[in-house]
């Protein structure tokens, strides 16, 4: 019993919250406090030279937020996690453990918009650059790589492109140059995907999404797998003295643990970007039916695919091969797509994804609005794209508010897009070979959802590449 390694579905709902050992309670408390008193003023000593473990103060630790980070780690079978208050918090947290002033990263450009943004201009402004790349052009990736550039990230599937990283091949990439993978696995969770398994070394999530997965916390989480030489050479805030920690050395200090220190005792204290401890306890109850949650999501999101294929209204369905996020494009362009979403009763029309509820989004006016003409034909975003995100609801109620939304939508466009919708049919039907239009060029044939490989079997073998090029 003691030597068992539990299975996926045991430690989501168990990993990090035993019975509470005063109370009892078989649910993990809320330790909604500030801060924890001292056994002694040597206790507290030991505590702040990071002598001995335990809490100080809330945002730097939290038994509910620890309870969490255990959780995620056992999940992604990481070493260890540290919480934040979103997911761009965690990024931030992950860039701000390893790279300074005069520092540079490199990152996938098939990624969520806010990430775009936020490395592209706020890392700018304080003195760090990025170039981005296909997430596929390997040659392109390791030609950006420079001396003092100290990450390689990447979205395991990008948001909302759908590209998927090969995690194996870019960990290959950077572990020969010397530094880091860290990739953002938001889209496909733990569940269906664990990039330590496949040389990841630093894991990220919006935790907001299918972590939460009822769209009520906004969070964010970092995990590491414990594995990578951070003295190398090529990381000084980890193998120099700190002087924002009385000199210490971290990788000589905390040996595997050096980089989980240094995010939480400098950067995650000195930020303040913490976890909230109820929006933990949250994420916690969320992460006890992710297992469940993510097969019913994939089911659905498959028949969905297959029904929006066999429209004549669809122009194209653009769906990675794991996952149930994904877009389309609708007969009639923008004008069309406004139309559709105005038109849907039980799809709710909202800037974010992976919640239980179906969720609809037009991101070349919205989540990528930010990025230029250019910067959102790189991130595979065209400008007609609608991003669903299929939640657990019947899915016979998804289809028929689908169903009537593309029928209002054609009715409402002048361009009499339906009409030479059925003129094309047998051009445009994607059941019949023509898996997508060529627009967007992540589309594969035969796409689909991956509800019977990559879901039921979750995580074996890496997600297959998309072809092509953005
Ligand atoms: N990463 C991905 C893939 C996302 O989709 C998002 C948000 O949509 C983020 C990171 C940022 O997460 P948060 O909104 O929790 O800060």
């Amino acid at each position: 019993m003691q030597d068992r390694q539990f299975g996926f579905s045991t430690r989501a709902i168990h990993a990090g919250t035993p019975p509470d050992p005063v109370t009892g309670s078989r649910v993990a408390p809320i330790y909604q406090t500030a801060a924890y008193v001292f056994g002694s003023t040597e206790q507290a000593a030991e505590l702040f030279q990071l002598r001995s473990y335990g809490h100080i103060y809330s945002r730097i630790s939290n038994p509910t937020v620890a309870a969490f980070e255990e959780r995620m780690a056992s999940l992604e079978n990481g070493l260890g996690a540290i919480a934040f208050s979103s997911g761009l918090a965690a990024q931030l947290g992950v860039v701000l453990t390893l790279a300074q002033n005069g520092d540079h990263i490199v990152s996938s450009q098939n990624i969520y918009g806010g990430t775009v943004t936020q490395f592209s201009i706020t890392l700018r402004r304080m003195g760090i650059e990025t170039t981005f790349a296909p997430v596929d052009d390997y040659d392109a990736i390791r030609a950006a790589i420079k001396p003092n550039t100290k990450m390689l990230f990447a979205e395991t599937i990008g948001n909302p492109s759908g590209a998927l990283a090969d995690v194996d091949a870019l960990a290959q990439i950077a572990h020969e140059a010397g530094i880091p993978l860290i990739v953002d696995n938001t889209f496909a969770s733990p569940m269906l995907f664990r990039p330590i398994d496949h040389g990841a070394d630093v894991v990220v999530h919006s935790a907001t999404k299918f972590i939460s997965g009822h769209g009520t916390v906004i969070g964010g989480v970092l995990i590491e797998s414990g594995k990578f030489p951070w003295e190398n050479g090529k990381f000084p805030l980890l193998s120099q003295p700190s002087p924002g920690y009385h000199n210490k050395v971290f990788t000589e200090t905390f040996g595997e643990y050096a980089f989980l220190m240094r995010g939480r005792a400098e950067v995650l204290r000195d930020v303040g970007s913490q976890m909230s401890p109820m929006d933990a306890w949250l994420l916690l109850l969320g992460l006890e039916t992710l297992p469940v949650r993510m097969k019913a999501h994939v089911e659905n999101a498959g028949k969905i695919v297959e029904f929006l294929k066999s429209r004549p209204e669809v122009e194209w369905v653009n769906a990675p091969a794991m996952g149930s996020i994904f877009m389309f494009g609708i007969r009639g362009g923008r004008d069309a797509g406004r139309h559709f979403i105005d038109a849907l009763e039980l799809w709710s029309h909202l800037a974010n994804v992976g919640d239980t509820k179906s969720l609809v989004i037009h991101p070349a006016s919205t989540t990528h609005s930010q990025l230029s003409d250019d910067e959102l034909v790189k991130a595979g975003v065209a400008p007609e794209s609608i991003r669903l995100s299929v939640g657990l609801e019947d899915v016979d109620d998804l289809i028929w508010d689908l169903d009537n939304a593309l029928r209002i939508a054609m009715a409402s466009t002048s361009s009499g897009a339906l009409r030479q919708a059925q003129d094309d049919k047998a051009v445009v039907r994607l059941d019949k070979g023509e898996s997508c239009h060529p627009k967007p060029a992540t589309c594969q044939d035969g796409a689909s959802v991956g509800v019977d490989q990559d879901v039921l079997k979750p995580t074996e073998g890496r997600p297959s590449r998309v072809e092509g090029k953005v």
